[in-house]
């Protein structure tokens, strides 16, 4: 068993045998000529005959992949004729009295690179599309297909790299998964098999070629981007299981698709997604959730050395928002401190970190934090339907706080002419403090959003990072239900809604107990988006 790791680019999993892909030759040779016009006719004649097969491979890809998809292709016959590419081919042909096909390939070459060396990782990726015209250019110089045929059985296809009109002319019947060494996932290639809802990993690293057979069985997971070769027979029952486990899910997900979350008898319940970070934007999409409830901004913290600037900041919420179109998206305020911890904040050590400076604490001691990260959130709000909540909140003074400090934020961007939009603001009901005084906190935000982690551990006194008392830490204690209740009770007498993103959203043999409370939103991690959509739909509160 070998275990090879790349990057996923379209989540599913495949099991079958590897079949190795084989270009048919395209090395090109240099050779003279002595008519430079006559070169160049035949070039001209090429050129006829590759634009006919992209037009063929264009309808191919609008049938099976869309038209948004599909004007790749269009671009590629309009790369074929594009002037400056076309120049430099018969520039090279005249000057060096040299055969057609050397000049494509030379050129060709020269143009990825080109396109390879800029910053723009979209324009990068066009390296793989220009070569890829080249080749189709040489090939029907030299009246070859330029495609590997493959055998009857389904397969899981490994190539150094796939240009898009490979991928798209391959047969899509008999791929199970596409993998490749090289590639990028804002190729085309990798965008076509995402649509094309086939299992890919890119990127392996061209070692892993050397190490695969043809016919030897493998299992890629485009979960994970790990490609599996000669799996032991333990590690291929646990893929089966999941692969089963992704079969009901996506039964499940054609089961719910765009239908409402609605009980029997006609209550209705948003459910969004928790996420952590812009990666987990594609799980939200694919699991069909209503939109973000839970965007833990912490991490844009942790995975740096030093606080993320404004700009940065702006970047990755304004790209949260547009991904997510009109749908809400809910981004929490820092979240840091206690087990959250980045060396670059010197947080002092303390004896009782989860009862310490974290959160909303250390937000309001150290605003220049808060306010680069209030900016930008505001900033960004323009770009879709933004909610801000913050975490820990505990007093009414902490609220009123953070409140004016949004005013002056917003003072501040007006001054600027910097634009931002109408943003509701909520907290987390995770400390039993903000619970019991719900009533008093509820007219001053649009919404409650209770964190059932926190929420407990602060409630039975149990630290959640510690395993030895889990037996204690009773989710379904009635004094945590209890404030859920009230705190339902009060956001709605106040005009506010109420949503769930801890854990205990999750939990299933709640939903009904939720529902019954006024619960109106429960936020969950992508993957149990669809298992509470298909509870919601099967409850009847009149019962
Ligand atoms: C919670 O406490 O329930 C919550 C959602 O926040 P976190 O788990 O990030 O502390
Ligand atoms: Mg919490």
């Amino acid at each position: 068993m070998m275990k090879f790791t790349g990057k996923g680019v379209y989540g599913a999993i495949a099991i079958g045998k590897i079949a190795v892909f084989e270009r048919q030759g395209m090395r090109v040779k240099r050779v003279p000529i002595s008519d430079p016009a006559a070169e160049i006719e035949r070039l001209e004649a090429a050129k006829a005959v590759a634009l006919t097969q992209l037009g063929e491979i264009y309808e191919k890809a609008l049938k099976e992949v869309g038209e948004a998809n599909a004007q790749i292709f269009e671009i590629h016959s309009m790369m074929v004729e594009d002037e400056d590419y076309n120049d430099a081919i018969a520039e090279m042909i005249r000057s060096q009295s040299i055969n057609a096909e050397y000049a494509v390939a030379m050129t060709g070459e020269n143009f990825a690179e080109m396109f390879a060396s800029m910053d723009d990782s979209y324009m990068q990726a066009r390296a793989a599309d220009v070569k890829d015209i080249s080749n189709r250019i040489i090939a029907c110089l030299a009246n070859e297909q330029g495609t590997g045929e493959l055998s009857d059985e389904k397969v899981i296809l490994c190539a150094d790299d796939l240009a898009p009109s490979e991928t798209v002319s391959l047969d899509k019947d008999k791929i199970l998964a596409f993998v490749t060494a090289n590639g990028s996932a804002n190729s085309h290639t990798a965008i076509l098999a995402r649509n094309m809802n086939i299992p890919a990993i890119i990127g392996l690293g061209e070692a892993f070629l050397g190490e695969v057979q043809n016919g030897v069985t493998a299992i890629a997971d485009g979960f994970t981007g790990e490609l599996i070769v000669d799996p032991d027979a333990e590690t291929l029952t646990a893929y089966q299981k999941k692969q089963q486990e992704e079969i009901e899910k996506k039964l499940l997900l054609q089961k719910l698709n765009g239908k409402e979350n609605i009980t029997l008898d006609g209550t209705r319940i948003n459910v969004f997604a928790n996420i952590g970070s812009v990666d987990n934007i594609g799980a939200v999409l694919l699991n069909d959730a209503g939109g973000i409830g839970l965007f833990r901004s912490e991490f844009l913290y942790l995975e740096k050395t030093d606080y993320p600037t404004e700009e940065e900041q702006f970047r990755v919420y304004k790209k949260v928002l547009e991904s997510m179109a009109s749908k809400k998206v809910i981004i929490r305020t820092l979240d840091i401190g206690a087990d959250k911890q980045a060396d670059y904040f010197h947080l002092e050590k303390e004896e009782n970190p989860a009862l310490g400076l974290r959160a909303i604490r250390l937000c309001l001691k150290r605003p220049e934090i808060f306010r680069t990260q209030l900016r930008a959130l505001y900033r960004a709000s323009v770009y879709g339907n933004l909610g801000i909540m913050f975490p820990m909140v505990a007093n009414e003074w902490e609220l009123q706080e953070i409140l004016a400090l949004c005013e002056q934020v917003k003072e501040e961007l007006t001054a600027e002419n910097l634009p931002y939009a109408d943003v509701e603001l909520g907290i987390m009901i995770e400390t039993p403090a903000a619970a019991i005084i719900s009533d008093k906190l509820a007219p001053m935000v649009d919404f409650f959003s209770v964190g059932t982690n926190d929420l407990t551990q602060y409630t039975l006194a149990c630290d959640r990072q510690n395993p030895q008392i889990e037996h204690f830490c009773d989710t379904h204690h009635e004094a945590l239900l209890r404030l859920i209740e009230w705190s339902a009770k009060n956001a709605h007498a106040n005009g506010a809604w109420i949503g769930i993103c801890g854990e205990l959203a999750a939990d299933t043999t709640l939903t009904e107990a939720f529902l019954r409370m006024g619960i109106d939103e429960l936020s969950v991690s992508p993957s149990f988006v669809l298992k509470v959509r298909d509870t919601i739909r099967k409850i009847d509160l009149r019962k």
